[in-house]
């Protein structure tokens, strides 16, 4: 359709309001793609003078009658309308748009644009996206309009509202439309013409470390309401970051965790914090960190980070290699030959797990297969040795000392021939990327 002459673009134009009651937005975006630097309306109202010229031409020269030319005055509106009472002194009702219904229109732009600014700016926004919902009647309309005229370049009255109303408020209120990474989104019902705000949460790229025991990841509550540990890093995140982030939640994705009984110490452990519907976006990461610091919690922010990143760090990220270090009890004296047998066992030993008894009730029954690739012992007294464990992420450390009843083999227990007891333990390495 590209090489269509001006005029060709004014028959097409007749054909559709002969049929179809349309405003000029509604005309104007069948004809999106032609010509640039104007609105739909402009382009439509544009189409229609023209037609108004055709009209008057073919109405001197007899071409047409009185009845085609009213009803297309009835669907076209002004300034066809005008010819025809001009030319019949009859005043005429317009029909209304036969997709918007006449609801369309610069100024609803314009209050529309005043409120999203509004709703933005309350919670301090700076990249945003319009999003709008519409009724599925109108789009079905505006594809049999569209298939009708034949036209392929014809724009959807989404999309228009979507760009009226960025532009107005990129220009009036001074806000960034972003279509990536939009740190809000408002999103229109066309039907009501309600407004509603979607905050994007801030997502950092961090790591943290526990230097304390019995802190859980989320806080653990029985039935009776009584809190199970007396901290979890969940609360150290939300007391920390929600104030000053103004937010409703801080939400944290590790990658993988230690039991609640362990440390988390050397470097740390990756995660993502997730600060959800915040009310102040734009805070100093130096300032975040200055709060992030602690005795028993501390954390450190890099960054911005991504869902992806999350995906990462839950997934594939949770299987890489680990180095733990475990206070070992067993339930008779030791010596170091015995000591030497197991570091030279467990060195790239594959390790069958089964569930842990321990978690059975939460978890569904399967067999682990992990390996350890080192094991460095010192024994400090009779029935008391430290252990250095060099893994595969997810092995069950506890169960690889006790042996959880047969369930994990091989284990210290079986291969000391002794029943071992993991007393302390702790994470001293987590290998990223
Ligand atoms: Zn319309």
């Amino acid at each position: 359709m590209s090489g269509e002459s001006l005029y060709d673009i004014i028959l097409t134009a007749q054909k559709i309001l002969e049929r179809y009651p349309l405003c000029d937005h509604c005309l104007g975006r069948q004809f999106a793609k032609k010509g640039i630097e104007m609105t739909n309306k402009e382009r439509g109202h544009a189409i229609k003078v023209f037609l108004n010229m055709k009209l008057y031409d073919d109405y001197r020269n007899g071409r047409i009658n009185k009845e085609r030319l009213r009803s297309l005055a009835i669907n076209s509106g002004k300034p066809v309308s005008s010819l025809y009472e001009k030319l019949y002194g009859e005043k005429i009702a317009e029909a209304p748009c036969y997709i918007c219904g006449g609801k369309i229109n610069e100024k609803l732009y314009d209050e529309l644009a005043e409120k999203a600014a509004a709703l933005l700016k309350k919670v301090n926004v700076y990249k945003f996206l319009i999003g709008v919902s519409i009724p599925q009647e109108i789009v079905l309309r505006e594809i049999e309009v569209s298939s009708f005229s034949g036209l392929e370049y014809s724009e959807s009255i989404k999309n228009e509202i979507k760009r009226e109303v960025g532009k107005r408020i990129m220009k009036f209120y001074g806000l960034e439309p972003d279509f990536d990474k939009p740190e809000a989104v408002v999103v229109i019902d066309y039907e009501t013409l309600g407004l509603r705000l979607e905050i994007n949460p801030l997502l950092f790229e961090g790591k943290y470390w526990k230097r304390g025991r019995n802190i859980s990841h989320t806080i653990w509550t029985t039935r009776e309401g009584v809190n199970l540990y007396p901290y979890s890093l969940q609360e150290f995140f939300n007391d920390r970051l929600k104030e000053i982030f103004d937010a409703e939640e801080v939400v944290i994705h590790a990658s993988g965790r230690e039991d609640v009984d362990a440390r988390m110490l050397g470097t740390g452990r990756p995660l993502v914090i997730e600060i959800k519907n915040p009310r102040f976006r734009y805070v100093d990461l130096d300032l975040v960190n200055e709060l992030l610091k602690g005795t028993l919690i501390e954390a450190v922010i890099h960054g911005e980070s991504s869902r992806s990143r999350i995906a990462y760090l839950k997934g594939e990220a949770s299987k890489k290699k680990k180095l733990y270090k475990v206070l070992i009890m067993t339930e008779n004296p030791i010596n170091r030959r015995q000591l030497d047998e197991i570091e030279k066992y467990f060195t790239n030993r594959e390790i069958r797990q089964l569930t842990p008894l321990r978690i059975l009730r939460r978890k569904k029954e399967h067999l682990r297969r992990r390996k350890v690739y080192f094991m460095k012992t010192r024994r400090l007294v009779d029935n008391v040795f430290e252990a250095l464990i060099y893994c595969d992420g997810g092995l069950y450390v506890k169960e690889l000392v006790h042996g959880d009843q047969g369930r994990t083999a091989p284990s210290i227990s079986d291969i000391l021939g002794v029943q071992a007891y993991p007393l302390e333990l702790d994470v001293l390495v987590v290998e990223q990327e």
